[in-house]
């Protein structure tokens, strides 16, 4: 097996113990790696605390996503891509004019008697990996 060069971070939000394990296969990739001149000197946020807004939460029930399409020479896009999809649509871009607005909702009803928080809202210290 090849030696492998991994490179670990700690969530940078205070009480998260979450961690990521970057592997290279070089040294030098390491070094010169997107992670590591990114996240290096606590830049990693584990994707609860990477965007919290985006969190769904008895506090935070609904999410709001907006893009506007665009167009260029070789077709339309919303983004970067042509193509859009997510839980229940799809959308291709040059089935619209340009300055055609996506917006895309998420939102979260409780169930009636939701008295206790889940077990993993419970607490971020506790960690799956
Ligand atoms: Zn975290």
């Amino acid at each position: 097996m090849a030696r492998e060069y991994p490179l670990q971070f700690k969530c940078a939000h205070e009480g998260c113990s979450e961690k990521v394990t970057y592997r290279y296969s070089t040294q030098r990739d390491l070094r010169e790696s997107f992670e590591l001149k990114n996240y290096g000197r606590g830049g990693w946020r584990c994707t609860r605390h990477a965007n919290p807004d985006e969190v769904l939460s008895a506090t935070n029930p609904e999410t709001r996503f907006e893009v506007v399409s665009r167009q260029e020479s070789y077709g339309n896009f919303f983004g970067h891509s042509g193509f859009v999809h997510g839980p229940g649509f799809k959308l291709f871009a040059n089935d619209f004019p340009p300055g055609t607005k996506l917006i895309v909702t998420a939102r979260i009803e409780l169930p009636d008697d939701a008295t206790q928080a889940a077990p993993a809202a419970a607490s971020t210290k506790e960690s799956a990996s």
